[in-house]
């Protein structure tokens, strides 16, 4: 690592996002004197309890829900678990993220065939499935085929964001490090005619399904940022999209390059190949000029595996290693963005060379 660390060179939000100040702010006193266990009797713990039920109200505002179809979690592995473990026969897009894909090989599920992003129907006798609204590695905008029983959507890359389209799922997870807030928060929803059973026991907390005492703090700050991320949906959206523009002015012309999107696209996040190059040589060349991205398309930072999302999507061997992501976040400015596409371009011309 070099460099200053500066926050607008940090081109990974797709992992995460640092915390909006404003977030911050918000969460503090829960930080502090506002100490009470949102289970207790006394004013601490009814203050405690009116913040956490003001979040819960407005995160059920934005999925057209009752609040007690929001189920606070420690974020979207937890909530894809949960709603996963009530799948007999699981049928999940071979583009979900891990903490998908794993309890369905547990489970023995068929993964969707696709034609690109477009899953086809699942098998009959599927009582779950599970497509997630934008693609982690890619931005892509996916949809779900239609099933009679329960489909789970993994929205954590596209809650305030890009729009969802509520009745495409009967269930979605979320976490709140994805859009400037805390990590460690989440949440899994439920807008369809479909019943959680208990997933942790004990103190009967989140109506008696997920025990344990409520992260005041960070649920007052997931419920902040999504109310900034609705706020400046329209500022943040053309932001991104300029910046995802300069990036495209700035390597265009490269040999041997592009970037790969889909027709329905988030502009949060863009693919960049350049052929021949490991994605993951790129990442340490820009990590060392104090530039975070991500090699999103290898399937984990820490595997050797190719990126299963460009295998089911037919890319040719030679491309499958060489995608990096470079995933933006309001921080990020243009100038940022063409010195980043500086330093990659250089590397790739330096180790071609
Ligand atoms: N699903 C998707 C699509 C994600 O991008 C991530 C985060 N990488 C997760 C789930 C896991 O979320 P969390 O970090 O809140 O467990």
């Amino acid at each position: 690592m070099s460099g200053t660390n500066r926050l607008e060179n940090y081109f990974d939000n797709a992992a995460t996002t640092p915390l909006d100040a404003r977030v911050r702010e918000a969460m503090l006193p829960w930080l502090g004197e506002q100490c009470g266990n949102a289970h207790s009797l006394h004013a601490w713990g009814m203050q405690a309890r009116e913040a956490v039920e003001r979040a819960r109200q407005y995160i059920a505002d934005q999925f057209a829900t009752p609040p007690e179809q929001v189920f606070f979690t420690s974020g979207a592995t937890e909530a894809n678990n949960w709603a996963l473990q009530h799948a007999t026969n699981l049928a999940v897009s071979p583009f979900e993220h891990s903490s998908v894909w794993a309890p369905a090989e547990a489970k023995g599920a068929t993964v969707l065939a696709n034609e690109g992003y477009k899953c086809m129907a699942a098998p009959a006798g599927t009582d779950m499935q599970a497509v997630m609204v934008v693609g982690n590695e890619t931005g892509a905008v996916l949809s779900a085929p239609s099933l009679r029983g329960w489909t789970h959507r993994d929205a954590t890359q596209a809650l305030g964001k890009v729009p969802i389209d509520l009745i495409s799922g009967d269930s979605w997870s979320c976490s709140a490090h994805k859009l400037g807030g805390p990590k460690g928060v989440g949440a899994l929803v439920v807008t369809g005619n479909v019943a959680l059973a208990p997933w942790m026991v004990g103190g009967g907390q989140e109506m008696g399904l997920r025990a344990g005492t409520l992260n005041v703090p960070g649920i007052v700050g997931f419920a902040t940022a999504l109310r900034l991320a609705k706020q400046d949906y329209e500022a943040r959206t053309a932001h991104v999209r300029s910046l995802r523009a300069a990036f495209a002015e700035a390597v265009a012309g490269m040999p041997d390059s592009f970037i790969h999107e889909h027709d329905r696209q988030s502009p949060w996040i863009l693919t960049w190949v350049a052929a021949g190059i490991e994605g993951e040589t790129l990442v340490l060349e820009a990590d060392a000029r104090g530039f975070a991205i991500g090699a999103g398309a290898a399937c984990s930072a820490h595997s050797n595996e190719p990126s299963r999302t460009l295998v089911a999507l037919g890319w040719p061997p030679e491309h499958l290693r060489s995608a990096v992501r470079i995933s933006f976040g309001p921080q990020n400015t243009v100038e940022s963005v063409r010195a980043l596409a500086a330093v990659l371009k250089e590397a790739v011309n330096r180790l071609r060379g």
